[in-house]
């Protein structure tokens, strides 16, 4: 079930306009731009659970880490992990959307004292199943303690959510004096859905709202008083250079962890895997991340804030 907004996500206006239509596939998607603050958002929202993604989780209960986590992804995790222990002394941390826990589990496992909500049920089980400390909580919920982590990760959420700066407002609410919020989401400005245009993988009645860094520092200044720590970008997808290149290599085969439901998403993850076991290939991705952070174009938007200080309210 779909509905309509009228007005922007971020402030409401009511003016803008349409910078991208997808007609094939199962739900068309038009994305609009806001005149007055520049965000790119759909103006659908699901009523219901994403039912992909419920019986995604549901298919996977009862396995066991090896079948659930992807290795690489864990060395990407544990990496992110030490860059944000460079921030903050502290080592709490709450992970919201937790899926399946692989970033709780990893962080448990390095030390950290982690732990993580989300709304799917079947996700809740896998996780407890691992013996993670992890909740069907909702964000907004009063349980959570306020003020109390040292680090929060939204890894992929921030697409999905109808009104994301009520979210960063959460977020601060929540975060201890010096601790971080940290989140990944794709870049609407990347070079990957410059080339791509309506076929760029992301585009989906799923994803309410699509950020390039300055709509990212815009609508986090607009709404928390966090300070940007880095707001920065990375990769290319294996879609992209295929608008350029022609061909690009894939993994023949891959972890079964490492598989995705939808199509797309599949070969990406084999794309990924390729570049990763090829030194010559990992070089070439390396070069490329820096055009692709100098220009902001990289596939992944990336940013760190940190609380600098309780806000005065009333
Ligand atoms: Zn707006």
């Amino acid at each position: 079930v779909v509905t309509e907004l009228h007005g922007c996500r971020q402030c409401g206006s009511l003016d803008g306009t349409i910078v991208l239509s997808r007609s094939k596939g199962a739900y068309p998607v038009d994305l609009t731009k806001c005149v007055a603050c520049g965000l790119v958002y759909y103006a659908g929202s699901w009523l219901d659970e994403d039912p992909e993604f419920y019986e995604y989780y549901a298919a996977r209960i009862g396995q066991d880490r090896d079948a659930l986590y992807d290795p690489l992804t864990g060395q990407r995790l544990n990496a992110m992990l030490r860059r944000l222990g460079r921030h903050t002394p502290g080592r709490r941390l709450l992970d919201v959307g937790c899926g399946e826990g692989h970033l709780v589990d990893v962080a448990r496992a390095a030390g950290w004292d982690a732990r993580g909500i989300d709304l799917s049920l079947a996700a809740v089980e896998i996780c407890r199943s691992f013996g993670l400390d992890v909740d069907r909580t909702d964000f907004f919920d009063e349980k959570l303690p306020r003020s109390s982590f040292d680090v929060i990760t939204m890894i992929e959420l921030i697409e999905h959510v109808a009104e994301p700066a009520a979210f960063f407002a959460r977020a601060e609410e929540l975060l201890a004096v010096g601790g971080v919020l940290h989140l990944t989401t794709p870049n609407f400005s990347s070079l990957g859905r410059r080339l791509l245009g309506a076929d760029w993988q992301v585009v989906s009645p799923a994803h309410l709202t699509y950020f390039s860094p300055r709509t990212m520092r815009d609508v986090v200044a607009g709404s928390t008083g966090l300070d940007p720590v880095e707001v920065g970008t990375r990769n290319l997808s294996g879609a992209a250079m295929r608008r350029v290149v022609g061909r690009v290599p894939l993994a023949t085969s891959i972890p079964k962890a490492a598989s995705v439901p939808g199509e797309g998403y599949a070969e990406e993850q084999r794309f990924r895997h390729r570049v990763e076991a090829s030194p010559h290939l990992r070089l070439a991705k390396a070069a490329a991340n820096v055009a692709l952070r100098v220009t902001g174009t990289g596939e992944v938007l990336a940013a760190t804030f940190r609380k600098v200080g309780h806000r005065r309210t009333g």
